[in-house]
C-alpha cells in the first residue's frame, strides 16, 4: 500500500527515512542543482530522513576531485539551505559525497559512475539502491537515459532498485512528450520513472486536496451550482535572468502553464479520489485534463505578452528584447493567459481563467474560487455598492494560507455591507516552517513515494491542451508589449473583460 500523499513526514509516529541508497545528480554544476536540489539533500539530512551510509554523486564537466565537489555542495548549502547549519549533519554527508567528471557524450566517464557506485555499495552500503536525477538542460534528458542503460546503470538485482528523476519541462509539445516517454519507459519501468513538477511538492499544494476533502464546509459549494468562475494565477516579478538560453524559444506557456497551472487547475477541479494512491490520485486528475475544452475563438480567449522596459522595486529594469543573450527576431512570450472550460458535470460553464507571467507586480501564486452572487440582495442598492463577489483563495506562495471574501456589516446606524476577509496563514497556525518542495519530492523518489509525480498521460494531456494554442500564437508574430512591474497586456484584461469579470489583483 502506497504511503499517502497529505501523511506528515515529520510525524513521529510513522517516519518517513529512506533505506540505503546513493544519489547520482547530473548538472550538478547547475543554477536549479545550486539553488534547490543540494540544499534539499542536506535538509533531509538535517532532518534525520536520510540513511546513515546515504551517498551522493556528482556528474559534471570539470576537472574536480571529491573534495573540489564537497566545497561547492558545502557552498550551496550555507547559501540555500533551509534547515540551520550542523557541523555534525555536514560530516556524515560530506563522506559520501563523490564527483565523477565527464560529459554527457563520454562513455568512460559513464564507466566511472558506475565503478563508483559499485564501489560505494561496497563501502556504504547503499544496497544497489541507485536514484539518478536529471538536472540537465532537457534536450540530453534522452542520451543520459540511454548512457545508463548502455552502461549496465539501469539494471537492479533481487531487491534493489533504479529510479529516475527528470526535471521539467517533460517534452515541448504533445510529439516529443510521446516521444521521450517511449524513451524512458523503455528503460525504465513506469513506476520508477519521476517525472517533477515541483508544485506538487509544496505543502499548499497538498493543501487544496486537504481543504477540499477533509472538510465538510468547502465540498458542497466546489461546483458550477456555486462557483462562478475559478482564477489560478502564477506571477512572477523577476525577469529570466541569466536564463536566456533556458528560456527563450519556450515562454511562459511551456515553461509554466503547461506544468504547475494544469496540475493547479486539476486539483483544484478534480472529484475525490477513491483512495491517495498513485494511481487513483492521478487518474483523477487525468480525468479533468482529458475534460478540458478549449474554446473555439483562441484570439479571445488567449493573451500573450512580453515585458518591455519599466520600473519594479524602484529599479528600472530592462524589457525582455534588451535581456543578454535574446536574439532581435524572438517572439516568446513572457506573460500567457488563457480561458479553458471543463466538459464535466461539476463544472459545465464555469470558466477557469489561468495566468503566468515575468516582471508582473508582485510574486504570487493562488487559486481563487470566485462565487456567484446572492440571488437577491435585500439591502438598499447604495449600502452594498462595495460588496463584491465571495471568494475563497488558496494562497500557495508567498504568505502560504488560505483567505475567504465575504461580505460584512459596516460598523455605525447604516445597513451597509463591505467586503472583508479572513485568513489563515501557515505561519500563524503551526510552528515548524513546510518543507521545500524539492525536500519532500527528493524523499519520496528516495522511497519510491510516486503519488506527487505526474505520470506519462497527464503530461501528454497537458500538452494537448497547449498545442493547438502554441500552434496559433505562432501565426501571431511578435507578442503584446506590457509594462514591467504591470498585470500584462491589454489583451489579457480584454479576455476577462469580455465575460464581464476582471483578474483578481493579488
Ligand atoms: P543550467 O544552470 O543550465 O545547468 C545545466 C547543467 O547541465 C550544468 O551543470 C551543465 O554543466 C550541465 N550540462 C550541460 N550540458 C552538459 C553536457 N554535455 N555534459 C555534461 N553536463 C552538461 O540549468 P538549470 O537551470 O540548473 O536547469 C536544469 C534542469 O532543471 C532543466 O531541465 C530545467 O528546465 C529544470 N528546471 C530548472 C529550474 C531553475 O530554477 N533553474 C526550475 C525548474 C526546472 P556545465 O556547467 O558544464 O555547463
Amino acid at each position: 500500500m502506497t504511503a499517502n500523499p497529505l501523511r506528515d513526514p515529520r510525524d513521529k509516529r510513522l517516519p518517513r527515512i529512506a533505506g540505503p541508497c546513493s544519489l547520482v545528480v547530473f548538472g550538478v554544476t547547475g543554477d536549479l542543482a545550486r539553488r534547490k536540489v543540494m540544499p534539499a539533500i542536506y535538509d533531509l539530512a538535517n532532518r534525520g530522513l536520510l540513511p546513515p551510509g546515504f551517498s551522493l554523486v556528482g556528474y559534471a564537466r570539470r576537472d574536480w576531485e571529491d573534495q573540489d565537489f564537497s566545497q561547492v555542495v558545502h557552498d550551496a548549502v550555507r547559501e540555500n539551505a533551509r534547515t540551520p547549519f550542523r557541523e555534525e549533519t555536514w560530516a556524515s554527508l560530506s563522506e559520501g559525497m563523490r564527483f565523477v567528471p565527464g560529459d554527457f557524450g563520454d562513455d568512460a566517464a559513464f564507466g566511472t559512475l558506475a565503478k563508483t557506485l559499485a564501489e560505494l555499495d561496497e563501502s556504504r552500503g547503499t544496497g544497489g539502491n541507485h536514484a539518478f536525477y536529471l538536472s540537465i538542460p532537457p534536450k540530453f534528458f534522452a542520451e543520459v537515459v540511454g548512457q545508463l542503460k548502455e552502461h549496465g546503470l539501469t539494471d537492479s538485482h533481487g531487491d534493489s532498485w533504479r529510479r529516475v528523476v527528470i526535471e521539467k519541462p517533460f517534452g515541448h509539445d504533445l510529439a516529443s512528450a510521446q516521444e521521450l516517454n517511449r524513451i524512458v519507459e523503455e528503460v525504465f519501468p513506469p513506476s520508477s520513472v519521476f517525472r517533477i513538477d515541483h508544485y506538487l511538492g509544496k505543502e499548499t499544494v497538498q493543501n487544496i486536496l486537504a481543504l477540499r476533502f477533509a472538510n465538510q464546509l468547502f465540498e458542497p459549494i466546489w461546483n458550477r451550482n456555486f462557483v462562478d468562475h475559478v482564477q489560478i494565477t502564477m506571477a512572477e516579478d523577476i525577469g529570466i535572468g541569466g536564463r536566456a538560453g533556458y528560456y527563450d524559444g519556450i515562454g511562459a506557456a511551456r515553461d509554466v502553464l503547461q506544468n504547475h497551472l494544469l496540475q493547479l487547475l486539476a486539483l483544484t477541479a478534480m472529484e475525490e479520489p477513491v483512495s491517495f494512491s498513485p494511481d487513483d490520485l492521478r487518474a483523477e486528475k487525468e480525468k479533468v485534463l482529458s475534460a478540458i475544452r478549449l474554446p473555439a475563438d483562441l484570439a479571445g480567449s488567449t493573451a500573450r505578452g512580453r515585458y518591455t522596459a519599466g520600473w519594479q522595486g524602484g529599479e528600472k529594469v530592462v524589457g525582455y528584447c534588451e535581456e543578454e543573450g535574446i536574439p532581435a527576431d524572438s517572439t516568446t512570450e513572457t506573460y500567457a493567459a488563457v480561458k479553458l472550460e471543463l466538459d464535466t458535470r461539476r463544472w459545465a460553464g464555469v470558466p477557469f481563467y489561468l495566468r503566468t507571467g515575468k516582471r508582473l507586480g508582485r510574486r504570487v501564486t493562488e487559486v481563487a474560487l470566485v462565487f456567484q452572487r446572492v440571488p437577491h440582495l435585500p439591502f438598499e442598492t447604495t449600502a452594498t455598492e462595495e460588496l463584491g463577489q465571495n471568494a475563497l483563495v488558496c494562497r500557495i506562495q508567498p504568505d502560504e494560507g488560505t483567505t475567504v471574501r465575504f461580505g460584512s456589516k459596516v460598523p455605525g446606524s447604516a445597513m451597509e455591507v463591505r467586503d472583508v476577509t479572513m485568513d489563515f496563514a501557515y505561519g500563524g497556525a503551526f510552528t515548524e516552517s513546510s518543507p521545500e518542495a524539492y525536500e519532500r519530492l527528493i524523499l519520496d523518489v528516495l522511497l519510491g513515494d510516486p503519488p506527487l509525480f505526474p505520470r506519462a498521460r497527464e503530461v501528454e494531456l497537458s500538452w494537448q491542451v497547449l498545442d493547438p494554442i502554441e500552434e496559433f500564437w505562432a501565426t501571431q508574430g511578435s507578442p503584446e508589449g506590457y509594462a514591467a512591474g504591470t498585470w500584462g497586456p491589454p489583451s489579457a484584461d480584454e479576455l476577462l473583460a469580455r465575460d464581464g469579470r476582471v483578474w483578481r489583483r493579488p
